[in-house]
């Protein structure tokens, strides 16, 4: 028997619903977001008791459902409390492709209850579900194996890649007709198998570092597929959660599809094409001006605007704290008016430069959007680009002929003086050479960000 009875269940529903909603306006700002991630899990809280106290288990299964959420939460637990910044994406590509697998399994097993007594719209529905939610989960399976580098993060273009992808889609397509006509479970083994297949043939072509996008489309289709499922079930939460995610998950790909100035179609396909979305190592021999940690902290204690670009090796150094405490020096003790150009794009997941610089508890209102820092640059003397290196690349504004031509820049190049911290001459993520690290105007920081930051910080106090 369930305790609730049923108004009282879907009153609660609504209320995690509206949670849900609520989370993902908070999580629209870095000022806002902590408070909406609190939000958005206690909706997920709200939704997971009211389950239990609305369903009729019999003995057996509610204890089986019970051993599920302890496994669930021993494991998950831990890992969220250890994962580090760079390794966050793997993270978020895990627990993703769970989603689309439950999704999945949910779908099959209405499958089994129903034994081919549902109408056709839920065995459509279910049929979208089981294929998008095996997709999803063996596609996020697979960028999880690149990203960790389980296997490698190069794009693998099968022989024969474009055939296989057609008749791949249209023996899916095929079997996802058959299941949404006859609602049989047999069948929708059969699909879970051609949904994985699809899933694997979908990520293998991306290149590695492409892979974050990705993970932001297969989260759609997480969205999608638990959508589908509430549809079929009938489940007006799983419908709106998964129409939430399913609909933040497209814009947030879009979002970054922009924000490199890339289609999602040529990040998916581009290896497809023969083009390859993976990026050279090669080292330039070409001739550069270096600086030492000294002649940085003399310039920056006597400059009056100062521009700091974080990139993706400021995450990797871990260097965000002493970086605050430069920033904090240069501003109290040097009346320096020092501040963050963010990149929508700096790092590898979007919003990494906003959560890296938060846990360092540097202030919102000291980071400046791309776009509200480009204007402030002719009148600024020097930019620190800190582990940065594609999103100042000249080449994305001024060369057609570029890979990452019309990816919207920081305009570093037009302030007085630039410093560049980095520990080599290798390229950025995109691959290709900076001629910023050439300007006259730019003189380099070779090493770790943080051992350099941390020299700069000790010359700082000495000027
Ligand atoms: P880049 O990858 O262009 O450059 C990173 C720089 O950091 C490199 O020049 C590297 O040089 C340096 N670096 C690495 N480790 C360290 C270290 N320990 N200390 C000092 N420097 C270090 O990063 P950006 O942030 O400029 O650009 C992000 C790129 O990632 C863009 O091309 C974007 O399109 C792409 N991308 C972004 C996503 C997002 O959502 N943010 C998702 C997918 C891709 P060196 O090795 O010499 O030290």
């Amino acid at each position: 028997m369930s305790i609730l009875p049923e108004p009282v269940s879907a009153a609660l529903y609504l209320v995690a619903a509206v949670c849900f909603i609520l989370a993902l306006k908070g999580l629209s700002g870095p000022r806002t977001a902590r408070r909406g991630n609190l939000i958005g899990a206690s909706g997920a809280a709200i939704a997971v008791v009211t389950v239990f106290l609305s369903t009729d288990f019999d003995g057996a299964r509610l204890w089986l459902a019970l051993i599920a959420v302890v496994i669930g939460a021993v494991i998950s637990v831990p890992i969220a409390r250890r994962i580090q910044m760079t390794n966050m994406p793997q993270l978020v590509a895990l627990l993703n492709g769970v989603g689309g697998g439950a999704a999945a399994m949910v779908g099959l097993i209405e499958l089994q209850e129903w034994a081919g007594t549902a109408g056709y719209v839920a065995t459509f529905a279910t049929a979208a579900a089981i294929l998008i939610g095996s997709m999803s989960f063996a596609g996020s399976i697979v960028t999880f194996l690149k990203l960790q580098g389980i296997m490698t993060a190069r794009p693998i273009v099968l022989p024969g890649a474009i055939a296989i992808m057609f008749i791949g889609m249209a023996i899916t397509a095929a079997l996802a007709i058959v299941v949404a006509i006859t609602g049989s479970f047999g069948w929708g083994l059969a699909l879970i198998a051609a949904g994985l297949a699809s899933g694997v043939l979908f990520v293998l072509p991306v290149g590695g570092a492409d892979v974050p996008i990705v993970i932001s489309l297969l989260n759609a289709f997480t969205g999608i597929a638990v959508a589908a499922s509430g549809f079929a079930m009938p489940n007006t939460l799983m419908l709106v959660a998964g129409i939430l995610v399913g609909a933040s998950g497209t814009v947030l790909t879009l979002a970054m599809a922009a924000g490199m100035g890339r289609s999602v179609v040529g990040i998916l396909f581009g290896a497809l094409q023969g083009g390859s979305t993976a990026g050279s190592t090669q080292e330039s021999d070409r001739p550069v001006r270096r600086a030492t940690p000294d002649d940085v902290a003399t310039a920056l204690a006597f400059a009056r605007k100062v521009v700091v670009v974080p990139g993706y090796g400021l995450a990797v150094a871990q260097a965000q704290h002493v970086l605050h405490e430069l920033v904090t020096a240069l501003r109290s003790e040097h009346n320096v008016e020092a501040v963050y150009g963010i990149h929508p794009v700096a790092g590898r997941m979007p919003g990494h430069m906003n959560v890296l610089l938060a846990e360092a508890n540097v202030p919102y209102e000291l980071l400046i959007e791309a776009e509200d820092a480009n204007p402030q640059m002719p009148a600024t003397d020097i930019v620190m680009v800190v582990g940065a290196n594609d999103v100042v690349n000249p080449a994305a504004r001024d060369d057609p002929q570029s890979s990452i031509y019309g990816m919207p820049i920081i305009d570093a190049d037009f302030a007085g003086q630039v410093f560049f911290f980095k520990r080599s001459m290798r390229p950025g993520f995109a691959g290709i050479e900076n001629e910023l690290l050439f300007d006259d105007k730019t003189q380099l920081v070779f090493g770790d960000a943080k051992e350099s930051l941390t020299a700069v910080n000790a010359a700082l106090k000495e000027v």
